[in-house]
C-alpha cells in the first residue's frame, strides 16, 4: 500500500495534476505533515501509511490560501468526510484537491466502527460520498428513557475531564477564530476540571451539525471520555430534525440559516454550575 500510495503522489506532481501534496512522514516517533512540490523529494520516500490517524484537513484549511494550484492529499474515508463539511463552510476548495484514498487496515476499520474503508482501488481518485458506520451499541444508562438516569451517566464521564482543550484542538471542524470554550461568560478561566456540563454541552451543540465522526477527540482524550458517542447523539438530534449529516449531506447546514444568534445573556445560571433545575 505503501509504495502505491508513493506512486500516486509522484504521479500527481509529475503529471501537472496537484502543484503541491500534503503527505504524513514519521519523526523522533510523532507523526507530522509535510508539504511536497517535487516528485523526487526524498521525504516521500518515508511517506507515513501506518495505522495511527492525523488531522490533515487542519493543515489543508491552512495551507490551501497561500498555494497557488491544486494539491493532492492522501485521506481515510474519514478525512474526505472532513474536508468535504470543511468545503460547505468555505474553509476550503474542494475543486482545488486531488484526493488519494488511503485504504485503512481492517484493525483500524474496526475500532473506528468503520464499514466503508477505502480500499487499493481507491487510491488513484477517492471516490464520493458514504455515510459513517452505523451506530455505537449505546452503553446501558443512556438506553434508559429516564433523562436523570442520562444525566448522571454523563455527569460521571465529564468529572474527569482535565480542560486539556486535546478534543478541540484535534478537531479538523473546529474552525472558528472566537470559540465559545473561551468565552469568559460561558466557561470561567480558572475552573479546572472545567464547570460540567457546560463545557461539554456547549462543544456537543457546536458539533451536532459539524461533526463528521471520525472519533479523534475520543481516541486523544486522556480521561478517556465517550466523546465520539456524545456528538453521535447530538448529530442524530440534527439528521431527525433536519435529514442532515455532516460530511455526507451535498447540501449546507439548515442550522446556519436559523436566524440570528441565540441570545445566551438570560440563560439559567444552574445550567453553567451543572444544577439544571428541575422541570
Ligand atoms: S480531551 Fe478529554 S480531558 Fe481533554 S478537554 Fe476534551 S474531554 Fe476533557
Ligand atoms: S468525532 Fe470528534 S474530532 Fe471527529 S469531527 Fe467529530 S467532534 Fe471532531
Amino acid at each position: 500500500m505503501k509504495e502505491a500510495l508513493q506512486k500516486a503522489v509522484r504521479e500527481a506532481l509529475e503529471s501537472g495534476k496537484a502543484k503541491a501534496t500534503v503527505i504524513l512522514v514519521e519523526k523522533d516517533g510523532e507523526l507530522m505533515p509535510r508539504l511536497v512540490t517535487k516528485p523526487d523529494d526524498p521525504a516521500i520516500d518515508s511517506l507515513y501509511s501506518g495505522d495511527r490517524r492525523y488531522p490533515t484537513a487542519s493543515f489543508v484549511v491552512m495551507l490551501q490560501p497561500v498555494i497557488t494550484g491544486d494539491i493532492a492529499v492522501p485521506v481515510r474515508e474519514c478525512d474526505r468526510r472532513m474536508l468535504f463539511e470543511l468545503s460547505k463552510r468555505n474553509q476550503v476548495d474542494l475543486e482545488r484537491l486531488v484526493l488519494l484514498g488511503t485504504p485503512c487496515t481492517q484493525e483500524v476499520a474496526d475500532a473506528c466502527g468503520c464499514d466503508h474503508p477505502f480500499t487499493a482501488d481507491d487510491i488513484a481518485i477517492a471516490p464520493s460520498l458514504a455515510s459513517p458506520a452505523d451506530p455505537l451499541p449505546l452503553p446501558e444508562a443512556l438506553q434508559s428513557n429516564d433523562p436523570a438516569e442520562k444525566l448522571a451517566f454523563w455527569m460521571g464521564e465529564f468529572e474527569r475531564c482535565i480542560k486539556c482543550m486535546g478534543c478541540r484542538n484535534v478537531c479538523p471542524m473546529c474552525f472558528c477564530n472566537d470559540c465559545a470554550l473561551d468565552n469568559l461568560d460561558l466557561v470561567s478561566a480558572e475552573s479546572k476540571p472545567p464547570e460540567i456540563p457546560i463545557f461539554h454541552l456547549i462543544r456537543a451543540v457546536d458539533m451536532a451539525d459539524r461533526c463528521v465522526d471520525c472519533g479523534m477527540c475520543e481516541a486523544i482524550c486522556p480521561a478517556e471520555i465517550p466523546l465520539r458517542q456524545l456528538y453521535r447523539q447530538a448529530r442524530q438530534i440534527v439528521k431527525d430534525a433536519f435529514g442532515y449529516e455532516p460530511g455526507v449531506s451535498e447540501e449546507k447546514s439548515p442550522v446556519e440559516m436559523l436566524g440570528e444568534p441565540t441570545e445566551l445573556a438570560g440563560m439559567e445560571e444552574g445550567f453553567r454550575t451543572g444544577q439544571i433545575p428541575a422541570e
